[in-house]
């Protein structure tokens, strides 16, 4: 055998994996069918600006370590995540704080916030929320579901509410407080420089090959190495036998702007169920550009077909079950060690990724440097 790891997938499960695994003294090849690295955080500079190709990546976390982890590959600047809700032409601040519930009542106190977010949830009777729409209206009430969440959350996920599961609200924060930071995160930031220098970083010294489609050339891949770290999607790596595992897909429409400022803010979510666009991304502010130009990306989500780049699995009921069933399948393959948002079928952030890389390199192989 020619390698220890033949690392499938150059994003961030398979490029700690592979950092990880030649600190440890193994030999590793990491494939990837794209002609570059970085899987989804991938950035491109143009006009001077780092472009997030695949969608906006903001670094936030809790865990230490894993902070620790990602600050030996690049140095991470102050950006702090405050999207702007943009309902029919209504600004709102997000996540939901103080300036939300003021603009949206009139309300000056916290008391005068939550009773009236009470006196909304009692309206709707709800009190065991079993889907994301009652999730959301017993954490915010109706009109702040009404105009700041169901057409985004129905055109992000192009399922009704009531159908959805309720943890994906549950990722964002309902504050009473004048605080505009998305995260709940202690640490977070963006990579200077971009993802794809600090994917490049973490890649040091590892032998890497694009423009390489694993599933086309199996088993001569296999062939060549002892294991393999799979980071793709679980069901495609099966033929989907089983069945498909929906996903969402995201399409950008990506322009130069011959202008310094476009919207002021790196994300403007488009909360309207008319606006075919979910959210609008000035990618210079990610980085306090000062470029004359701007670049901004228009994002439409749309149902995941082959051919597409699957980003968001749909964590509901029927996919849970048949992600499980695709598992148990997973523990027949001895030689694979299937990772990441695609490999797991999880919701994960790039933190929960990179952890989940290092737990599984702590239980593969003792480092020896
Ligand atoms: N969401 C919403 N309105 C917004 C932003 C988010 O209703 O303006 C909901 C939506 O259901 C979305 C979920 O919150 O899927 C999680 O949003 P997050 O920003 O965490 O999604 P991501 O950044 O991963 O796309």
């Amino acid at each position: 055998m020619k390698y220890d790891y033949l690392v499938v997938g150059a994003g961030l499960y398979g490029a700690v994996f592979a950092r990880e695994a030649k600190d440890a003294g193994k030999k590793v090849l990491v494939i990837d069918r794209r002609p570059h690295i970085a899987g989804n955080v991938y950035t491109e500079e143009v006009e001077g600006i780092n472009v997030h190709k695949y969608g906006a990546h903001i670094f936030h976390t809790n865990n230490e370590k894993v902070w620790q982890y990602v600050n030996r590959f690049a140095r991470f600047n102050r950006f702090t995540n405050s999207p702007v809700a943009n309902y029919k032409g209504e600004l709102y601040s997000l996540p939901f704080n103080m300036y939300t519930f003021n603009k949206m009542w009139g309300v000056v106190t916290p008391e005068e916030a939550a009773a009236k977010i009470e006196e909304q949830r009692k309206a709707a009777g709800i009190t065991e929320p079993s889907n994301l729409e009652e999730q959301a209206i017993s954490l915010v009430g109706s009109d702040i579901y009404e105009k700041l969440i169901k057409g985004y959350t129905e055109k992000q996920w192009g399922r009704p509410c009531r159908e959805l599961p309720r943890f994906i609200i549950k990722r964002l924060p309902v504050r009473l407080t004048f605080d505009n930071n998305y995260f709940n995160a202690l640490y977070q930031g963006i990579p200077e420089g971009g993802y794809t220098q600090m994917v490049s970083n973490m890649l040091e010294g590892v032998e890497v090959r694009t423009g390489v489609d694993y599933l086309e050339n199996k088993a001569e891949l296999d062939a060549v190495s002892d294991r393999v770290v799979y980071t793709g999607a679980i069901d495609a790596y099966f033929g989907y036998k089983l069945g498909v595992l929906e996903y969402r897909s995201v399409r950008f429409e990506t322009e130069i702007l011959d202008k310094p400022n476009f919207q002021g803010n790196a994300a403007v979510n488009y909360t309207d169920a008319a606006t075919p666009w979910t959210r609008i991304i000035e990618h210079k502010w990610f980085e306090f550009g000062t470029q004359p130009k701007t670049v901004i990306s228009r994002e439409y989500s749309s149902e995941w077909k082959a051919g597409d780049d699957p980003y968001y699995p749909v964590n509901d009921e029927k996919n849970t079950k048949l992600y499980e069933e695709y598992k148990k399948l997973s523990a027949g393959e001895e030689k694979i060690i299937f990772g990441g948002r695609l490999g797991e079928y999880k919701y994960y952030d790039m933190d929960a990724v990179i952890a989940s890389a290092l737990k599984r390199c702590g239980e593969e192989f003792v480092k020896i440097s």
